[in-house]
């Protein structure tokens, strides 16, 4: 059995114990990854390996796809704001929530400007 046919075995059997297929491959032998219940990432030729910069890339994509939850939702909590204010044009405790949602919406794209920056 030649050794392609040992990974693709073992690749299978890890499915079979409830592993799922990650979109990464091995870094040695290109292998696709596995991810065990446990959430070890394995490789089925050379057993546990440490994707730490993937590991960091998705904490980034998690964090940057929450910042844009958030902006979402503060632009809708906003928009009720202002459709109150269209009623009571004077209403200073609407204003105040608009300048404060503005500038939460403000430094959300300040954190994602950075975080793009930096990669
Ligand atoms: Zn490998």
């Amino acid at each position: 059995m030649s050794k392609e046919e040992a990974g693709v075995k073992k690749a299978a059997e890890l499915l079979r114990q409830g592993a799922t297929m990650l979109d990464m491959a091995c870094p040695i032998c290109h292998m696709p990854l596995f991810k065990l219940k446990n959430g070890d990432i394995v490789c089925p030729n050379h057993g546990k390996v440490y994707v730490v910069k993937d590991e960091e890339e998705e904490k980034k994509i998690t964090i940057s796809m929450s910042l844009d939850t958030l902006e979402e939702t503060l632009f809708k909590s906003m928009t009720s704001v202002v459709e109150k204010l269209k009623n009571e044009p004077m209403d200073s405790d609407a204003l105040m929530q608009i300048i404060r949602y503005l500038d939460a919406i403000e430094r959300i794209r300040r954190i994602k400007s950075i975080s793009k920056e930096s990669k």
